[in-house]
């Protein structure tokens, strides 16, 4: 059983592209959340920070981690190795702080098959549509095509996780989706009522992959 004290743990996972980083910043920068720092064996991008977005390490220092033990959950996505760390998480929840986590649903799966004594939430993120996706990874990744189709094909196999997920949430309009995932979690956490359609979400990934 959860310690009433404990930080509660929230994770957002999504296809690529859909808007789970843009969420986490959100809801961290709005809420009592801390972000969980994730170690990447992948190239920084132009706009990132070192040891504030990821631990950037190389192949031999993740192998390190991993040997000794040090990670709550890793996997390999898109040919790069991505992992959280136990301490940092374990430590902030013992003091009360939530943890938000930006994981795929390798992670996600990993955790939640941990069963922690800590609450934990689960939430999955999905584009209005294929083609504002396709707008939007465009946008972000404008040099490389080839990352753009990529992981638009990586889309079609990655939405289907969707099931294991306790909440769906669809990033169309950014104020309304944050919203959203803020009043599931407060809902959660005072066991209120829940404002969740499975229906729709249903239906809505029936569309996306059809
Ligand atoms: P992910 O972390 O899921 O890969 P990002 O948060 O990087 O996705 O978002 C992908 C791109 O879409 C970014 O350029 C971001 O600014 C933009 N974006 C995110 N959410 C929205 C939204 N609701 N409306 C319009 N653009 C968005
Ligand atoms: P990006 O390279 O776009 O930052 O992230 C690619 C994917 O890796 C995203 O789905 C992101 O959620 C996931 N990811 C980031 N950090 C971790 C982590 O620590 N563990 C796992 N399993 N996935 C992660």
């Amino acid at each position: 059983m959860p310690i009433k004290n404990d930080g509660i743990m929230v994770i957002l996972s999504s296809p690529s592209g859909a808007g789970k980083t843009t969420l986490v910043n959100l809801i961290s920068k709005q809420d009592n959340f801390d972000v969980s720092i994730s170690h990447t064996t992948r190239q920084p991008r132009p706009n990132e920070t070192p040891n504030k977005d990821y631990f950037f390490v190389n192949d031999k220092e993740f192998k390190r981690l991993i040997n000794n033990e040090e990670f709550l959950e890793y996997a390999k996505v898109f040919k790069n190795y991505y992992g959280t760390t136990r301490t940092p998480v374990i430590d902030k929840l013992n003091k009360g702080k939530n943890v938000l986590f930006d994981i795929d649903w390798q992670g996600a799966d990993q955790i939640k098959n941990k069963k922690l004594d800590y609450k934990l939430i689960t939430f999955f993120i999905l584009p209005p549509s294929k083609k504002i996706l396709f707008e939007r990874l465009s946008n972000r990744d404008m040099k490389d095509k080839l990352i753009v189709e990529e992981r638009m094909k990586q889309f079609e196999r990655d939405v289907l996780h969707w099931i294991n997920y306790d909440y769906v949430v669809i990033n169309d309009n950014l104020e309304n989706c944050y919203l959203k995932i803020r009043n599931l979690i407060e809902a959660e956490i005072n066991n209120g009522s829940k404002d969740y359609d499975t229906e729709y979400v249903r239906k809505h990934v029936e569309k996306l992959t059809s």
